[in-house]
């Protein structure tokens, strides 16, 4: 694998590529022009030093790790993906977008708060017996880094596949993090089956015109898909969020007025779109929320064999009762989240 890494000024990533590179057996490649860039000491750089010293010890072996334009590096990781390869050079969204393209290739961004970049940012000079800026010219910096048109790095970080947020103090701390984190997971290149049919499960869910909530969901067998539903209004009625459904555009609480809803569930639009007769032995339902009791009753009724949910609803438990007793499996699997990750020392911490 091919894992990117990208942030901004001091946000850790030479740190994170250093560890990549001494624990998990990683490989750094570099740009030649990148190279340059750090001998004269751009500010975006954390651990010049340290990659100038693992260039030191293995310099003959290095210098076939540099190349002279992205496209030549991104060709030789393409020859060798199935070794572990690093880089801190991708430069701009051209160059990117060619990068994601290719299967084996991860995006991780870091991020950490100005404040503590600053810090670091400080440390490293007088580290190196310079003049650190104050505060407000590094934000200066950071910004122009960061925001500028067209080349600001955040074009970058925007489209990580894994966002990281490094508020570590120490390298110890940084290092304990990634470790419970396991960055080079091959699962993350690419969904596994049911994170794929979840996935879709929530794309359906985004149709969704019901006032009350989104649920949306797929229903598939032998790993294809047979159909999919999300929650509103039937055809040529005005959608719910148009006023089509008096009860649920009341706000009531949940459960409350339900035989007045003219709202179809998600699960019963994909039931009637896949039909009868598509739907045998073997079908699977997933659906991001877990179904309730009338839709529970239909998916006994028409033989689905296995429902797989993200998030728990209200009636859980007596759906779970219903199925078990007519030999539905209920599983519940909620995907991963991209949301931003937190390195610190307590393990992998997720906000949403
Ligand atoms: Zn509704
Ligand atoms: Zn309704
Ligand atoms: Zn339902």
């Amino acid at each position: 694998m091919l894992i990117g890494l990208c942030g901004g000024i001091c946000a850790g990533k030479h740190a994170i590529a250093e560890y990549l590179i001494q624990v998990q057996g990683f490989q750094l490649l570099e740009l030649a022009s990148k190279r340059h860039h750090r001998i004269a000491d751009e500010p975006d750089d954390d651990l010049r030093l340290q990659a100038s010293q693992i260039r030191k010890r293995s310099d003959a072996q290095s210098a076939d790790l540099v190349f002279e334009d992205a496209d030549t590096l991104l060709e030789f990781a393409t020859k060798r993906w199935q070794e572990r390869w690093v880089t801190t050079d991708i430069a701009d969204g051209n160059t990117l977008d060619r990068f994601l393209l290719r299967p084996f290739f991860l995006l991780v961004s870091v991020d950490a708060p100005v404040s503590l970049r600053w810090k670091r940012f400080a440390d490293r000079c007088r580290r190196r017996q310079l003049d650190p800026p104050d505060l407000e010219k590094f934000v200066i910096w950071n910004d122009r880094h960061l925001y500028a048109r067209d080349i600001g790095r955040v074009y970058l970080t925007d489209r990580a596949q894994v966002r990281l947020f490094n508020s570590s103090s120490s390298l110890q701390e940084l290092h304990h993090a990634l470790q419970a984190l396991e960055l080079a997971d091959e699962q993350r290149l690419r969904p596994n089956w049911d994170q794929y049919f979840m996935q879709l499960a929530s794309l359906a869910a985004q149709r969704s015109n019901c006032m009350k909530r989104r649920v949306g969901c797929v229903l598939v067998r032998e790993r294809r898909v047979i159909s999919t539903g999300y929650n509103g209004t039937p055809r040529h009625l005005t959608n719910c969020n148009e006023g089509g459904c008096p009860r649920c555009n009341r706000g009531d609480g949940g459960g409350v007025g339900l035989s007045t809803c003219l709202c179809i569930h998600a699960e019963e639009n994909a039931l009637l779109e896949a039909g009868r007769e598509r739907i045998r032995e073997g079908a699977i339902l997933y659906c991001d929320t877990c179904p309730c009791l009338t839709c529970t009753v239909k998916l006994a009724q028409v033989g689905i064999s296995e429902v797989v949910y993200s998030q728990s609803y209200n009636m859980d438990r007596d759906s779970a009762a219903i199925l078990e007793a007519a030999g539905v499996r209920l599983r519940q699997f909620s995907p991963p989240s991209n949301g931003l990750i937190y390195l610190q020392d307590t393990g992998e911490k997720t906000i949403n």
